[in-house]
């Protein structure tokens, strides 16, 4: 599958590690829009928001139950934004399922 998220899981593309386990990766955005912007993605492939189901929700809980810590080992102190853009109008660029968290400076309060 032509998936870059794939591709980085699979470790045929680079990536600066922030956390992994046997169900996650999160690591540095390429293009960070934040002092921390970190991408934490499951290592199956959900092309989005839509694509969570029944089946695979377990990847997504696991995402949330590790998110304070990834935040903390990012070097977040002061609080952060977690973000999923889902479809055209959200304009996501990948289509595997990634949750934003940005922090490391006080965000702007426009969320668009
Ligand atoms: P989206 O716009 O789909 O919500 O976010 C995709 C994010 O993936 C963007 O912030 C973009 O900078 C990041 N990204 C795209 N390709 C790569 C890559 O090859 N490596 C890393 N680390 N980030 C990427
Ligand atoms: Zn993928």
């Amino acid at each position: 599958m032509d998936c870059i998220f794939c591709k980085i899981i699979a470790g045929e593309i680079p990536s600066s590690k922030v956390y992994e386990d046997e169900k996650i990766l999160a690591f540095n955005d390429i293009n960070p829009m934040a002092p921390v912007h970190v991408l934490v993605i499951p290592k199956i492939h959900i092309p989005s928001c839509d694509g969570i189901n029944e089946e695979n929700s377990c990847f997504v809980k696991h995402i949330f139950e590790k998110i304070p810590e990834i935040a903390k080992t990012a070097g977040i102190t002061n609080g952060y934004r977690v973000i999923t853009n889902c479809g055209e109008d959200a304009k996501q660029s990948v289509k595997h399922l990634h949750f934003h968290i940005l922090g490391g400076r006080s965000l702007p309060e426009n969320m668009g």
